[in-house]
């Protein structure tokens, strides 16, 4: 299948943004995407926008952060919102991404998925919208007791070795979660070698995407293959591959 390639946007390095309601969820969601950045965009910015957790589960959240985005600009912003309730805190999550976005222009936002049967994920999945109007937003799967997944729309190709770095890190940066009957390498490997066998690649993390643009590559006889810039105003936006 082609690919669209996620190229950096001219003059400047890509910009991420990734949001979880909880610690750990940004990391089994797309701990393998933000890896795979990292380790291919030179001069990478990053946020990460958690909006519930004790302080023993934001110190969590923060060394995870690093240790999933090694070398990146990173900036954290943690907040005690109640977990489990987050549907009633729908002005203080607004408030929240707003107080973001007021600082930081990402290119990518990184999200719960808008159909997950967690309370929290979802109410998020549906602000974000309101609040990053013009961005690629690719939503996250988070398997669970629910078995809420739907059929997802787009795929990031993780090789094996950076499926097992994930599944090794959220080991390391989530203690707290260990005892829990699901954390385990089978759900998130498993999950992954299934992902990634719908894509052609040793293993994946599959996402929704509501929206995306494609910039067409132009050629004309007796030239070689180039790709039509931007318009200026324009953000980070997919390209088909040239
Ligand atoms: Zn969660």
């Amino acid at each position: 299948m082609l690919a669209l390639h996620l190229t950096k946007p001219p003059g400047r390095p890509l910009s991420v943004l990734a949001i979880g309601a909880h610690p750990d969820d940004i990391e089994i969601g797309a701990g393998g995407t933000l890896l795979t950045l990292a380790g291919s965009q030179p001069g990478l910015r990053a946020h990460y926008l958690v909006l519930t957790g004790s302080a023993d589960r934001q110190l969590e959240a923060r060394r995870a952060a690093s240790a999933f985005l090694p070398a990146a600009d990173l900036t954290i912003s943690l907040h005690g919102l109640p977990e489990s309730r987050l549907p009633a805190a729908w002005d203080r999550v607004k408030d929240a991404l707003q107080e973001v976005a007021a600082v930081f222009v990402p290119d990518l936002v990184i999200v719960p998925d808008r159909g997950d049967a967690h309370q929290d994920h979802r109410t998020i999945a549906e602000i974000v919208p309101t609040v990053f109007r013009d961005q690629l937003n690719l939503a996250y799967e988070i398997p669970k007791w629910d078995g809420d997944f739907s059929r997802p729309s787009t795929y990031v190709p993780l090789s094996a070795e950076t499926a097992r770095r994930k599944v090794e890190l959220l080991h390391k940066c989530f203690p707290s979660q260990r005892h829990r009957d699901w954390w385990d390498d089978e759900v998130f490997l498993g999950l992954a070698r299934l992902r990634g066998m719908e894509c052609r690649a040793p293993y994946a993390e599959a996402f929704t995407c509501t929206k995306s643009l494609i910039t067409i590559s132009t050629s004309r006889p007796g030239t070689t293959s180039e790709v039509r810039e931007p318009p200026h105003d324009s953000l980070h936006r997919p390209r088909l591959a040239d």
